[in-house]
């Protein structure tokens, strides 16, 4: 019963890990200006969003 307890833990810190990993690896591409607002699509040349606005609504949809 003790090995199944160490293995459910084991397991939960694996996928805390690869979780963090990807999240990590995710952001170099989102930090980089990709020419367009990443929230509505509109032409920036060296920003990712327009404004405060568009910013706070993409962390909404993209950081829960
Ligand atoms: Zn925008």
């Amino acid at each position: 019963m003790a090995d199944e307890a160490d293995q459910t833990a084991e397991r939960m810190e694996y996928d805390d890990k690869i979780n963090r990993y990807k999240s990590r690896k995710d952001e170099p591409d989102i930090k980089q200006p990709i020419g367009e607002c990443l929230s509505c699509g509109a032409e920036l040349s060296s920003r990712r969003w327009c404004d405060a606005d568009c910013r706070d609504l993409w962390e909404l949809e993209n950081r829960t």
